[in-house]
């Protein structure tokens, strides 16, 4: 169990969301008490990044908006039926 985090550095941590809400302890993350997201603990530092942020409700997979990664008929994605005339 690592030590818990100083109730004072807590008290002047804030969210680096827009909300800059204040944040509470779970478990080994710190959670924004407004839009929820989870900042990791990393050796007992918290890693306020908005990067390393759990998001909730979204993906679990942490991938970041990743919606146009599996369009279907990409131009360049190798068609199986290219009648391109090999000239040799
Ligand atoms: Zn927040």
């Amino acid at each position: 169990m690592p030590a818990p985090l100083d109730p004072q550095l807590l008290e002047i941590l804030a969210c680096p969301s827009e909300d800059h809400a204040p944040l509470r302890t779970e478990g080994d993350e710190l959670v924004c008490t407004s839009c929820g997201r989870a900042y990791p603990l990393v050796d007992g530092i918290p890693v306020l990044l908005l990067d390393e942020a759990r998001v909730p409700g979204s993906s679990e997979a942490g991938l970041p908006g990743g919606s146009e990664a599996g369009l279907p008929g990409g131009s360049e994605a190798g068609l199986p039926d290219d009648p391109a005339p090999a000239s040799r």
